[in-house]
């Protein structure tokens, strides 16, 4: 990558010569230093105090071998992981990931990202991620048991409630988190919320398990009206996934008046011009944890695609908004050009990193609205935090006062972004203006923690 800071340039030189092999950590760092160049050249102290050589290095990275035995009684061993990349601004938060493709430098992607995003959202959390490259699928519940507690029996020893707290992310929904809950509460004797993503009868919050896909419509909702003076009201809306994120994302679109009509998962896709049906959907994937085919056997007017040579198909049909909300990279130039050619007016990501750097260039030389991870899937997270406050106050909210607090936040994360692109020059660069507005808080406040000699 080329910088015009020769600062820049070297910090970028010196992580990718000894990271060389880290493609989407790289590609995480690189992205955001581009957005940095402004601030970089307003802002000599952050050179001399050496600010982004020390954001892109993580605090602290944790490795262990996880080994747990199957049904058939045959002894497994996975790798896992837990990067705790900046704790300026509060202790690490940020979800655990369960899915072969999990290594090194997709943690530290997701844990860099996490730092600015959880910024954002103006709640006290720094920034982590962790996973493992278990792969859940096909496994019996009780081989799911036996590997989170597994996990947890060594992730025990570096976290706690003031911490380190993580979450849920690919793989990882309520079940998952009630196995590690619990192992942990019997390994330290504890009831803390260590972890958050919790079940409502141990200490969850209302909304947790929505707030990331309404999050996504809440940050888009405000975008269109602040943007181009629209809505959600009468569009039509392609989102890829169907997990957690995917699904509740469908679900507020429709009740922002919109429709939804695909959706996708690792093997193929769903168009479905009626609409999607969010009940059916949530019954195959959530309760049967089924292939997407039982979805459309079971409903008429929907198409079912097999997905072949990593092609994503939900990006082909004319729509007006784009949510990626399944994984990284899954929205390249050609599915870009394909939404710009059908007249998208605008596309957020509920996913990390779903639009590879093409995409993205494509969509803002375009002139769509582009709202980036950081700041549109931020709800999640954000909602993890409210989790953290009630588990701290030993009190529950209502699911009224947890959604429109997370519909406010949502909505300021969104003119935080607007606010930081203005002041820089580059008005509707929403990528940039997240990137600057996360960083320049986390900025701040290593700069007056000083640096251990
Ligand atoms: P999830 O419930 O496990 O769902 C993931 C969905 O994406 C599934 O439909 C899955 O298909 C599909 N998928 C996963 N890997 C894929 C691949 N390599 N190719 C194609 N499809 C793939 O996970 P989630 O929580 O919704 O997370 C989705 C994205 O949102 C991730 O990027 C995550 O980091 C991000 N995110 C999540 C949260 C949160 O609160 N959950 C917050 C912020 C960001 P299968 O059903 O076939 O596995």
């Amino acid at each position: 990558m080329n910088f015009k800071s020769s600062y820049l340039q070297g910090v970028y030189d010196g992580l990718e010569a000894r990271n060389a092999e880290q493609k989407e950590f790289l590609q995480a760092v690189g992205e955001v230093l581009e957005s940095l160049e402004p601030v970089v050249a307003a802002n000599p102290k952050l050179e001399e105090l050496g600010v982004i050589e020390r954001i892109v290095e993580p605090e602290r990275i944790i490795q262990f071998r996880v080994s747990w035995v199957d049904d058939k009684g045959k002894v497994q061993v996975n790798r896992g992981y837990r990067v705790q990349f900046n704790s300026a601004i509060g202790p690490y938060k940020g979800g655990l990931r369960l899915h072969p493709s999990v290594n090194l430098s997709v943690i530290k992607f997701l844990g860099f990202e996490q730092i600015f995003k959880n910024s954002l959202t103006t709640l006290p959390i720094g920034g982590g991620k962790g996973g493992s490259d278990f792969d859940p699928k096909g496994k019996s519940d009780m081989e799911i048991m036996r590997f989170c507690q597994a996990f947890m029996t060594e992730l025990s020893k570096h976290i706690g409630a003031d911490t380190d707290v993580p979450a849920g992310d690919i793989g990882v929904g309520g079940r998952e988190i009630g196995y590690m809950y619990g192992q942990y509460k019997r390994l330290r004797n504890e009831f803390t919320g260590v972890l958050t993503g919790k079940g409502l009868s141990y200490g969850g919050s209302l909304a947790r398990t929505e707030a990331t896909g309404y999050g996504v419509c809440y940050f888009t909702q405000e975008m269109l009206k602040s943007a181009k003076n629209t809505s959600f009201e009468g569009k039509t809306v392609a989102v890829s996934g169907a997990g957690n994120v995917a699904i509740y994302a469908i679900q507020k679109a429709y009740q922002l008046g919109a429709k939804p009509v695909t959706c996708s998962d690792s093997t193929g896709w769903i168009y479905d011009p009626e609409g999607i049906d969010v009940d059916l959907l949530k019954e195959v994937k959530e309760v049967k944890r089924a292939r997407l085919s039982e979805y459309a056997a079971a409903r008429p007017s929907a198409e079912y695609h097999e997905k072949k040579n990593g092609e994503h198909g939900v990006w082909q049909y004319k729509v007006d908004i784009a949510l990626p909300c399944a994984t990284q990279n899954e929205l390249d130039e050609n599915d870009a050009k394909m939404l710009i050619d059908n007249g998208v007016l605008a596309v957020s990501e509920g996913a990390n990193m779903p639009s590879t750097p093409e995409a993205v260039a494509a969509f803002q030389k375009a002139g769509v609205l582009f709202g980036p991870a950081k700041a549109a899937n931020a709800g999640g997270v954000a909602t993890s935090a409210l989790e953290m406050s009630q588990n701290s106050e030993r009190l529950h909210w209502s699911f009224e006062e947890v959604d429109s607090k997370l519909k406010g936040i949502m909505e300021g994360i969104f003119h935080a972004c607007d606010d930081a692109a203005k002041k820089y020059g580059m008005e509707g660069n929403y990528v940039a203006g997240a990137n600057i507005a996360g960083f320049e808080k986390v900025a701040d406040a290593m700069i007056a923690q000083g640096i251990a000699y």
